[in-house]
């Protein structure tokens, strides 16, 4: 008879897991505390599921387990993964690299992903937090406790998520359940997820989608930078632009440090391309006044807070507008400095940055500390990009851990 084998938490690590160790031969069981496994999956990529990306590489990941993830995408990266879908019967739509189900419907990989657990005879325990996993030395056995009930198992997978999106399920438990097995956690923080800033001018913008280019400065350093489509809200800055830097930024929160984004609006320009824009389009326009000056240039609610904060009024002649008035301007355009005071917190985050010690855990995903118990998905400490990235570790992390937890690979 093939290993004994529990997963804790049937989210998309969970379940790859399984299926995985069940393709070894182990006889597995999964236990989840929602109603129904894969929960979280049905949200992702706006209900499209964004479940890998063309571009692959520990270069989109970040936390103590990027060497890890090397080697882990290396031996199951997209091209197994789509392969793995493909054998499930799913067709694949390409978009610029981002890789969807060809269905647009993020429950077909669920569906898909419950049929297979079906077909490897899986069992499924839905509806059972798991409260203690322990290990009897003499035994050798782990045994896992959820409403009152023991059974024992050869190795345990935890995959309970992090801290990202609760209402699914990953609300930290599992965190808990590896520090009793000695294992140090990464303090977790919302990554993907939006940036809230101080100032109060961001009503009048709120709704406005832009391209832009967002630097992040830290104790007023510039870390990390990102362009693409910013969504400005009435709390702060959003938008995908605005989540890669999200990790970032919470960390240097947590730290006490200062924050702050500059935004460029004109992110193909540099300071003496602006100033020859701006010159060009006085030559022709300088007649008009500054509302009708500005039309044309980014969004008009843009073009209005600008003006403002810049001290200029909207029927004001353009060549009666002071010099210093015009540099003002010109500076707002390419660098608008906001203060990020936080994050849109854990419930309306994508992903969980932090989690398990990936220094404490080997390369094939089993604990240092405890021989036999494995993670895989969200709860180790690396977290990805925004582009089907997290879903991908999932896959990577779940068939690494799976497989070795029946093979009882170690190393
Ligand atoms: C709104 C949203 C959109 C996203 N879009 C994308 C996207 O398009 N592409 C992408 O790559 N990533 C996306 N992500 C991120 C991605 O969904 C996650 O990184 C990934 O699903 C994590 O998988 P996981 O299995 O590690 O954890 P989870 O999916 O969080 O699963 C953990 C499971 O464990 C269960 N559990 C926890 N504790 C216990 C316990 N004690 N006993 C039993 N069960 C337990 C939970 O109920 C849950 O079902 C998105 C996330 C969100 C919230």
């Amino acid at each position: 008879m093939g290993r004994q084998i529990a997963v804790i938490g049937g989210g998309a690590a969970g379940m790859m897991a399984a299926i995985q160790a069940a393709g070894e031969g182990a006889a597995v069981t999964v236990y989840e505390k929602n109603e129904r496994v894969g929960k979280k999956i049905l949200s992702t990529g706006n209900g499209r599921c964004n479940f890998s990306n063309e571009a692959m590489g520990a270069e989109f990941y970040h936390g103590s387990g990027t060497a890890l993830a090397d080697g882990i995408l290396a031996a199951f990266g997209v091209v197994q993964t789509k392969a793995f879908f493909a054998s499930l019967g799913m067709r694949i739509r390409d978009r610029d690299g981002y890789l969807y189900p060809a269905s647009d419907q993020a429950s077909t990989v669920l569906d898909l992903l419950r049929y297979e657990l079906d077909r490897r005879r899986v069992t499924v325990h839905t509806g059972e937090a798991v409260r203690t996993v322990s290990f009897d030395r003499d035994r050798k056995k782990f045994g896992i406790g959820q409403q009152g009930e023991d059974a024992c198992y050869d190795a345990v997978i935890l995959s309970c998520g992090g801290r990202a999106a609760p209402n699914t399920g990953s609300d930290g438990n599992g965190f808990r359940l590896a520090e009793r097995f000695g294992h140090r956690i990464v303090r977790p923080v919302p990554a993907l997820a939006a940036l809230v800033c101080k100032e109060s001018f961001y009503r009048q913008v709120a709704g406005v989608r832009c391209d832009a280019a967002l630097t992040l400065l830290v104790a007023g350093k510039e870390v990390c930078a990102e362009r693409g489509e910013l969504q400005l809200t009435d709390y702060g800055l959003s938008g995908i632009p605005a989540f890669q830097l999200c990790r970032t930024a919470a960390y240097a929160l947590l730290d006490h440090k200062s924050v702050t984004v500059r935004v460029s609006f004109l992110p193909d320009l540099d300071e003496a391309s602006c100033e020859s824009f701006f010159r060009e389009r006085l030559a022709a326009h300088g007649e008009d006044e500054m509302d009708v000056f500005l039309t044309g240039i980014v969004n008009k609610k843009i073009n209005r807070l600008l003006m403002k904060l810049s001290g200029i009024r909207e029927n004001e002649r353009a060549k009666d507008v002071p010099a210093e008035a015009f540099v003002r301007l010109r500076k707002h355009y390419l660098k608008l400095e906001t203060v990020v005071t936080g994050t849109n917190g854990f419930d309306r985050a994508q992903v969980c940055a932090g989690g398990v010690d990936c220094a404490e855990v080997t390369t094939c995903l089993m604990s240092k500390k405890q021989p036999g118990l494995y993670f895989a998905g969200e709860i180790l400490d690396i977290d990805g990009q925004c582009g089907g990235y997290n879903l991908q570790w999932a896959w990577s992390s779940g068939t690494a851990a799976g497989r070795a937890a029946a093979r009882k690979e170690r190393l």
